[in-house]
């Protein structure tokens, strides 16, 4: 028997019961009462489910009060049961999301100790960091923190941007004397909808702030946004 058929046969089953309350028998000597053992068996939908008993339930209130106390039971055992389930499945997902989190939807992602990645991974979002890609009431982001010690970046880029080969530099802000650091990125469309530019780093950045700037393959004009590093 499936869930699904108990609980059909629920809803049967409590307007019968019902039907025995509303009239109210209130058999007295237990006339024909069947066992506990029935009861909990007509309770449970468990069969033999037989016509006497169930005939007899529907016009014996006593025995519908120890149906609806026992059917009761099973509701909460049934429950907790389903809780245990749900919270293991919980687990079971929020295990398996620990390592995508890191590429989806963490803006600063630090080495996690119970799920340690073998690369550190940053998240950048700059897909609302050009006033052509917010709305006008809508304020400029706040600066972007990431891990000094990120070895890769992935920047969310504004809707519009091309997919495919960026040329990607980044340098201290502010001191045109440094060389930017100069790397190569590809960029695609993720399941959402956004474009998203992966780019390997080759060494830890110092603390403070940065300048990105990054340039699709055809495109004349570098793009850039700051962020923080944070050591
Ligand atoms: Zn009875």
């Amino acid at each position: 028997m499936t869930e699904t058929d108990d609980i059909m046969r629920d809803d049967e089953f409590e307007a019968v019961v019902q039907q025995a309350f509303l009239d109210a028998f209130p058999n007295p000597d237990r006339t024909g009462c069947p066992s506990d053992e029935v009861l909990r068996l007509l309770a449970a939908n468990k069969s033999p489910v037989n016509d006497e008993a169930n005939a007899h339930v529907a016009q014996c209130s006593p025995c519908a009060r120890k149906i609806l106390a026992f059917r009761e039971e099973i509701r909460k055992r049934r429950q907790t049961r389903w809780l245990w389930t749900a919270a293991a499945a919980c687990l079971t997902v929020s295990l398996s999301l620990g390592v995508y989190r890191q590429f989806a939807s963490v803006r600063n992602v630090r080495p996690d100790e119970h799920n340690a990645p073998s690369v550190v991974v940053a998240t950048l979002d700059f897909s609302k960091e050009f006033p052509e890609t917010r709305r006008a009431s809508e304020a400029p982001p706040e600066i972007q923190k990431i891990p000094a010690n990120s070895e890769e970046l992935l920047i969310t880029l504004p809707g519009g941007s091309p997919t495919g080969e960026y040329e990607v530099q980044i340098r201290p802000e502010g001191d045109l004397e440094k060389p930017a650091k100069a790397f190569s990125g590809s960029a695609s469309t993720q399941l959402d909808g956004s474009i998203m530019l992966r780019v390997a780093l080759d060494g830890p950045l110092h603390g403070g702030t940065y300048a990105a700037n990054w340039r699709g393959e055809g495109e004349q004009f570098w793009h850039s946004a700051a962020f923080t590093s944070i050591p």
